[in-house]
C-alpha cells in the first residue's frame, strides 16, 4: 500500500532515512533515514543474505550476524576516525541505562567518588540524578531551571579530583547544544551523551573518555545504544556493576556477552552506510547547518511572532524549540499551528510536555526539502495571522 507522505519532526524515536525505512511506512512516528535504508531492510526482511531467514531470526553467534556487527563497527570507526585505543560497544538499556553505567564503570569506590556534571537541560539533569544513587555529584554550573544558555566558564566549579566530567552535547528537550566540547581539568576523562547530535558533525574522539548515543535519534531505531570507550577506562567497575552494563565485560565479549538487539544493530549498519554514501560527517554537518539555518532564519525575521528561547551561541542545530506569539507563547496560535501543519502532513511538532510550545527535530534523516516545507509553512502561517 502506498503510504501518505509525512514530515516527521519527532524528537525520537524519529525519522530513519527512507533508504532504511520502508517496512515501517505505517508507523508514522517511527521513520528511519531516506528511502534506501528502509527499502533495503524491507527487501531483506524475510531472506537476509540468502539465509532464508531474517536478521531477527539468525543466531547472534552466526557467521552472518558476526559480519553484520563487525561491518557496523568498522563503518562507525571510519566515519568518526575512532583511534585504535577505543572500543566500540553495542549495548542495550538506552541512553538512560548509560546514566547508571557511567558511574558504575568509572567509580570503583562509589560513595567515596565524586564526578562533575554540567547540567544544561533535562537529560544531563536526569543523568546527574541517576549518578547520585551511586556517587557524589558536583554540579559545575550555577543552578538554573530555564536551561536556555550555558554559564560562562568563570562561573564553573570544577573539581580537580573528579572521576570524570559529564555533559550532554545536545539537550534534546531544551534545544541547548555545545558547539565546542567543554575542557576538563588535566587527567579528568570527558564523558559525553551525544544521543541527539551523534554523527551530525565531525568530532575529535581522542578528546573523550566515553561517548554514548542512543541509536534511535540519528543512526537507527530504539533498543540499541552505541558506546565508544577509551581502553584505559576499562576494568574499573564497581564490584556489583551488572555484567550487561560493564564496559569491560562487553568489550571482552565483542558486545556479545548476552544476546544483542540484532535487528537494531543491522539497521544501524544500514544507516552508517547511508551516512557514508551521503558525504560522511562533513555531509551530515552541511545538511544540519542548512536545515537549522532555514528554520532559525524564519524565526529571527518574524519580528517576535516566532520566538526561540535559547541563547544564540548555544542554539541546537538538531532540536529547535520555539514559541508562537511571543516568549510565553499563545496557546490558541500554537494549537492552530499544530493542527494546520498536521493537515499538511507534518507530524510530531509539539514541544516536550515539560517546556511546552513547539519543537522541530531535524535529525540526519530529515531532508533539506522537508525542512524547507516546514519553513515555508511557518512563513505562510505568519502572513495569515498578520492580516
Ligand atoms: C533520548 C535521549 C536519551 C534517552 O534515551 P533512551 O534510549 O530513551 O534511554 C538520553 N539523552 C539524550 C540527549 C536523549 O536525547
Amino acid at each position: 500500500m502506498e503510504s501518505k507522505k509525512v514530515y516527521n519532526f519527532a524528537a525520537g524515536p524519529s525519522k530513519v532515512p527512507e533508504e532504511v525505512n520502508t517496512q515501517f511506512v505505517n508507523f508514522i512516528y517511527f521513520q528511519l533515514p531516506a528511502q534506501q535504508v528502509l527499502r533495503q531492510a524491507q527487501q531483506e526482511l524475510l531472506n537476509y543474505n540468502n539465509e532464508g531467514a531474517s536478521v531477527m531470526e539468525l543466531s547472534h553467534r552466526s557467521k552472518t550476524f558476526e559480519k553484520v556487527i563487525e561491518t557496523a563497527e568498522k563503518d562507525l570507526r571510519d566515519i568518526l576516525s575512532i583511534p585504535d585505543n577505543y572500543k566500540v560497544l553495542f549495548m542495550q538499556g538506552g541512553g538512560t541505562g548509560q546514566f547508571a553505567a557511567i558511574p558504575l564503570n568509572l567509580c570503583p569506590g562509589l560513595k567515596d567518588c565524586s564526578a562533575d556534571y554540567l547540567v544544561t537541560g533535562a537529560w544531563s539533569s536526569k543523568a546527574a540524578k541517576e549518578a547520585e544513587k551511586y556517587i557524589k555529584v558536583n554540579r559545575v554550573l550555577p543552578k538554573s531551571d530555564k536551561h536556555v544558555t550555558i554559564a560562562d566558564k568563570s562561573e564553573w566549579k570544577l573539581n580537580a579530583n573528579a572521576s570524570y566530567l559529564y555533559y550532554c552535547e545536545n539537550e534534546t528537550i531544551h534545544g541547548v547544544e555545545w558547539h565546542h566540547a567543554p575542557e576538563p581539568l588535566p587527567g579528568v576523562p570527558l564523558v559525553a551523551d551525544m544521543s541527539s547530535n551523534f554523527l551530525t558533525k565531525p568530532i575529535d574522539v581522542s578528546k573523550y573518555g566515553i561517548i554514548f548515543a542512543g541509536a534511535q535519534k540519528n543512526v537507527g531505531i530504539a533498543g540499541l545504544v552505541v558506546v565508544i570507550v577509551r581502553e584505559d577506562l576499562l576494568g574499573k567497575e564497581a564490584g556489583f556493576c551488572p555484567s550487561v552494563l560493564s564496559y569491560k565485560t562487553m568489550a571482552d565479549n565483542k558486545s556479545l556477552y548476552n544476546t544483542p538487539n540484532c535487528f537494531a544493530v543491522y539497521i544501524t549498519g544500514l544507516c552508517l552506510k547511508w551516512i557514508k554514501a551521503n558525504g560522511g560527517l562533513r555531509g551530515m554537518q552541511e545538511r544540519c547547518n542548512k536545515k537549522s539555518d532555514l528554520i532559525y532564519s524564519v524565526i529571527d525575521s518574524s519580528n517576535g511572532f516566532f520566538y526561540s528561547p535559547v541563547d544564540k551561541r548555544y542554539r541546537s542545530k538538531v532540536n529547535l524549540p520555539f514559541r508562537i506569539g511571543g516568549a510565553n507563547g499563545d496557546d490558541e496560535l500554537e494549537k492552530e499551528f499544530l493542527s494546520e501543519s498536521a493537515k499538511r502532513g507534518m507530524i510530531q511538532l509539539k514541544g516536550h510536555r515539560s517546556v511546552g510550545g513547539l519543537r522541530a527535530s531535524l535529525f540526519n534523516a530529515i531532508t533539506i526539502e522537508e525542512t524547507q516545507f516546514l519553513a515555508n509553512f511557518m512563513k505562510e502561517f505568519h502572513n495569515l495571522k498578520q492580516k
